[in-house]
């Protein structure tokens, strides 16, 4: 499979052909785009069908190999598969739960660090391993955390061969859950900054390490972000998985998404463009609704961020909804440049009709406030038993708007107790942490502080990442 950038004019930084490992360690694509496949594969009725059943870590390869080609054998695919599922704490790895005669819960949260973020991440952290391996090369993966995907990425490369990775977060402003997911990990690869500071602050530092030609001149740097499009295959894995069950390819299923950074719903698409009868996307939102509102009348605009007991989905720009603009505008790189340069220059700007028709095609969105939030938390628990994360809750008050013929599952991106103080506000019960976790309060930890200083950050990492 060859790919290609959002923006037209990437080149393969090692001068081949842009193939599956080159997107994989590379990550961002260097014109500033996103990467994705020339062509999407496709899945016939048959084939669908015939996937049923499936364990899913040989459903992951199967849906996978069009996309790797190849930079994995399907043999090695299935044992990448197999090693990175074995991790998590439920047979099924993403358990299909149903809610009452229309409304079903993915439960994407069996990981070892209870967000969805594992799912794609145990794997990516496999994949960096053994294309570095072959290729004698080392990665210095540098990233900012505001709580999960820190946590995630860490477990995922602990102890790897050939990855260093340095985690900045802003000092005293994670949870302590948060933090001790990070720093209680101590493989010697492993690297936890508590820097002086906002999130926005370490954020900014990371981009100016990336366009910092001192810095990437001495080491490779990789990220780990949903901009990587291995975590955003990684992820149409469970779109099969849920619909399979529910009836596919004979009966079509709508998905509702607790969305962000518009990487877990664009997997949606995806698999939808594959061939698997999805009936729509929701995109749930919180407050801080700019993709509701691109959605729903077309203004991309943002605002200021507003924290909410939602934070993953706290967001001012979605990154990946660029690939949906160039896949659904008539994947015009040179006219998405031009759209992104006015966007990056004025915060603002209005989609195309094509770009609104097409996403009109598959996509409906709503939002919710903290009421509406805390209600889906109730609804679930006094008519379900069940209790949901505040990022669930507004996928599954999204789903509950809607009127389809469709059975619609709501992703349930973060384990209950992920968010214990928020779901105890809101339902009175206290969800306990699972015993995977358990003993977190009991561990050693360890982690640098470090000033707000662009310079003693870089001379650490540079110290630190062993070339
Ligand atoms: C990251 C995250 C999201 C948002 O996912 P995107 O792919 O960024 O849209 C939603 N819920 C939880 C719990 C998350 O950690």
């Amino acid at each position: 499979m060859e790919y290609l950038s959002t923006r037209g004019s990437a080149q393969n930084p090692d001068g081949g052909p842009l193939d599956f490992e080159g997107v994989t360690l590379a990550g961002l694509a260097n014109d500033g785009g996103l990467y994705l496949p020339r062509e999407w594969p496709q899945f016939s009725p048959g084939e669908i069908a015939g996937l049923a059943g499936l364990p899913y870590a040989e459903l992951a390869a199967r849906v996978m190999q069009p996309f790797v080609g190849d930079s994995l054998t399907p043999e090695r695919l299935r044992e990448l598969c197999e090693e990175a599922y074995a991790r998590f704490a439920h047979k099924a790895v993403t358990p299909l739960v149903q809610l009452d005669q229309r409304n079903w819960l993915l439960e994407l949260f069996h990981g070892p660090t209870l967000a969805f973020k594992d799912v794609a991440l145990q794997l990516l952290g496999l994949l960096f391993e053994e294309f570095l391996g072959r290729r004698g090369e080392r990665l210095t993966i540098v990233g900012a955390t505001s709580g999960d995907t820190g946590s995630a990425a860490i477990d995922a490369v602990a102890g790897r061969e050939g990855v260093e990775i340095f985690m900045l977060h802003p000092k005293g402003r994670v949870s302590d859950v948060q933090r001790r997911q990070m720093t209680t990990v101590l493989a010697p690869n492993v690297h936890n900054i508590a820097i002086e500071g906002s999130f926005d602050d370490a954020q900014a530092m990371v981009k100016r390490m990336f366009a910092d030609t001192a810095l990437t001149g001495r080491v490779r740097l990789g990220a780990v972000n949903s901009i990587n499009w291995a975590r955003l295959m990684a992820q149409v894995v469970y779109y099969f998985a849920a619909a399979l069950q529910l009836g596919a390819p004979q009966r079509k299923v709508a998905f509702s998404v607790p969305t962000g950074n518009f990487g877990d719903v664009f997997a949606g698409y995806v698999a939808a463009k594959m061939g698997l009868p999805v009936e729509r996307l929701i995109v749930a939102t919180n407050v801080n609704d700019i993709l509701h509102r691109a959605l729903s009348d077309g203004d991309y605009s943002t605002g200021e961020v507003t924290p909410t007991a939602a934070p993953s989905m706290d967001i001012q720009v979605s990154s990946n909804f660029e690939r949906l603009l160039f896949d659904c505008g008539g994947r015009d790189g040179a006219a998405l440049a031009e759209q992104m340069r006015g966007f990056e220059a004025t915060k603002a700007m209005r989609l195309t009709n094509a770009q609104r028709e097409g996403a009109a095609a598959l996509f409906t969105s709503a939002r919710a406030d903290q009421d509406e939030m805390a209600q889906a938390m109730r609804w679930a628990w006094e008519n379900c038993g069940e209790t949901v994360d505040p990022h669930t809750a507004i996928g599954l008050h999204a789903a509950r708007l809607q009127d389809l013929d469709a059975p619609v599952v709501t992703l349930a991106t973060a384990h209950p107790a992920k968010f214990r103080d928020t779901v105890e506000r809101a339902t009175g019960t206290r969800p306990p942490l699972p015993p995977r976790v358990g003993d977190l309060f009991a561990r050693e930890e360890r982690f640098t502080e470090l000033p707000g200083d662009y310079d003693a950050v870089v001379t650490y990492i540079a110290e630190h990442a062993g070339v």
